[in-house]
């Protein structure tokens, strides 16, 4: 298998050219083309498995083919427990976008909200953030994600062990209803197994 035989635009493959990687890692072949289609997806997979690419690539090749909206409102929001895995997708994301017109930022608790306000100004196609500080920047009216079309939830078990299952109830209730759902996960609870089947519409389920 190769990235090549996954669907992905030219832009992409040679972003993942520049980063080095020769083929797909297995969470990345299963979850990408089901994405790539618009479908939810429910993934069972761990740090280290390249899920971060799995989602990131799919999104921008949407991103990157659908409508052009010239104030970039959030179409994709990527949603994950700590400051410092936002940090981390942030990276990805302006990695592998950096052949496509795509803008991205990261916004995470802890720090001055002011910078995060001014920059969501400019206007943002992919926002990666922790569920606290964007809730926040919505009660300020910084953010709208009424615009939004993909919902990604990374790590989801770790967010709900960190007790942030109040705060997605009040993000989703912010997000259009109709939209596309990709939920990540190392381990699936019975807590974890409830969250999806509140969020995901007839997902497909892949593994690493
Ligand atoms: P993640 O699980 O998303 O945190 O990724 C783990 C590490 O694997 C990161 O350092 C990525 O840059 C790297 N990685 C992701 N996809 C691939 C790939 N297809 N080939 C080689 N390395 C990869």
């Amino acid at each position: 298998m190769s990235f090549n035989s996954l669907g992905l635009s030219d832009a992409l493959l040679k972003a993942i050219d520049k980063k080095g990687y020769t083929v797909p890692s297995p969470i990345q072949e299963k979850a990408i083309p089901p994405i790539l289609e618009r479908k939810d997806v429910l993934a069972s997979a761990q740090t280290g498995t390249g899920k971060t690419a799995g989602f990131t690539l799919p999104i921008l090749q949407l991103l990157s083919q659908g409508q052009h909206y010239r104030k970039r409102p959030i179409r994709a929001l990527i949603l994950t427990p700590t400051r410092e895995l936002a940090a981390q997708i942030l990276d990805n994301v302006k990695a592998y976008s950096e052949f496509v017109d795509i803008r991205s930022m990261v916004v995470f608790g802890g720090v001055n909200a002011n910078p995060q306000i001014r920059s969501l100004r400019n206007g943002v196609d992919i926002l990666v953030a922790t569920p606290g500080r964007l809730l926040d920047l919505h009660n300020q009216r910084a953010l709208s994600l009424a615009k939004t079309e993909i919902l990604v939830l990374d790590e989801a078990d770790r967010m709900l062990d960190m007790g942030f299952q109040r705060d997605i109830n009040k993000i989703l209730a912010l997000l259009p209803k109709k939209r596309q759902n990709l939920l990540f996960s190392a381990t699936f609870s019975k807590e974890i197994k409830k969250l999806a089947s509140g969020i995901l519409y007839h997902p497909v389920s892949v593994e690493a």
